[in-house]
């Protein structure tokens, strides 16, 4: 009985298995199909100064609109872009999308594009974002790109020279979910980030507990000790905003001041 009962679980197992590959197959089919089809398209949130509460710069955030599931969210194939390589081109197509986008503004605010770290470790890389600055007319200065910790982990210098690189040109370079990885100070400090963006995991436990409010405190000062900037994602109630005005984080980003959209000031932007 036991054994039958252990049968039935393999079975079921096997079955789970060949549906997830199955699932991550044609994802990875669609995927491609979906990047001619130009089915990706690009929203943007605001990224607000805490005090003057004006807007400092949109953060460009990937959607994937399917033809029969709709709206799809970044979670559910970015990673599967990354094991196929695929990102390399879909992260192009984004920068591109968001640059051109942000040359069209009247306000020129900046505008902040997420990048892998598999683009990170391409030698290319700086090359394909001057070439997208040039064509876009973009000025360098107004492009942010926002690097995860992991993306250093490497025994490659091609991310951290390629960083440098572009941010001897004037581009600013945001360390993204801070706090959730295991960067070192050392590390924090050798490579000059212009800001550090707080994980909203901490942000969301402010008012429940007290060590995010001193991990808060800690990331914000150590920011200002850098000559870095920080950054507070996931701010959703006003309650969250004092806390964080005084803990001294100098910008905000979350429900409380907009949503992530595919349009601004009203106007719808397609890809
Ligand atoms: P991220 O870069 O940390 O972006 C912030 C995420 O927090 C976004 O999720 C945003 O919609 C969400 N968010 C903003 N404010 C709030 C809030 O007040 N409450 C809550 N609960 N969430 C908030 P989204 O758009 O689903 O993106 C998820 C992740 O996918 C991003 O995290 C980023 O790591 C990745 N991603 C998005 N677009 C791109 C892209 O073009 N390229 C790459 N490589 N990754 C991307
Ligand atoms: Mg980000
Ligand atoms: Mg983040
Ligand atoms: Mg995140």
């Amino acid at each position: 009985e036991a054994k039958k009962e252990g049968a039935g679980k393999i079975k079921v197992f096997r079955q789970w298995m060949l549906d997830k590959l199955q699932e991550s197959r044609t994802l990875e089919h669609d995927m491609a199909l979906a990047l001619v089809n130009k089915e990706f398209v690009v929203y943007y949130q605001p990224i607000v100064d805490s005090f003057s509460q004006e807007i400092y710069s949109y953060e460009a955030l990937i959607r994937w609109i399917h033809p029969q599931k709709g709206l799809l969210s970044p979670d559910s194939f970015i990673p599967v872009a990354e094991k196929t390589g695929m990102i390399n081109e879909m992260g192009k197509s984004v920068l591109e999308m968001a640059c051109r986008e942000a040359a069209s503004w009247v306000i020129p605010t900046k505008i902040s594009v997420n990048v892998s770290p598999v683009q990170l470790s391409s030698k290319t890389f700086a090359t394909m974002v001057l070439s997208i600055l040039n064509e876009t007319g973009l000025p360098a200065e107004r492009l942010e790109l926002e690097v995860t910790e992991s993306s250093l982990f490497t025994e490659s210098n091609t991310p951290m020279n390629t960083l440098n690189r572009l941010r001897a040109l004037g581009v600013k370079i945001s360390l993204d979910d801070f706090g959730t990885g295991y960067s070192s100070i050392s590390r924090l400090s050798r490579l000059a980030f212009d800001k550090i963006k707080i994980d909203k995991s901490f942000v969301h436990s402010i008012s429940t507990q007290e060590d995010a409010l001193n991990i808060i405190r800690l990331i914000t000062g150590m920011a200002k000790s850098l000559n870095m900037k920080s950054v507070a994602e996931g701010v959703e109630t006003q309650e969250q905003l004092e806390s964080l005005q005084l803990l001294g984080c100098d910008f905000i980003q979350g429900y409380l001041f907009g949503k992530p959209q595919p349009y601004i000031d009203g106007k719808i932007r397609y890809g």
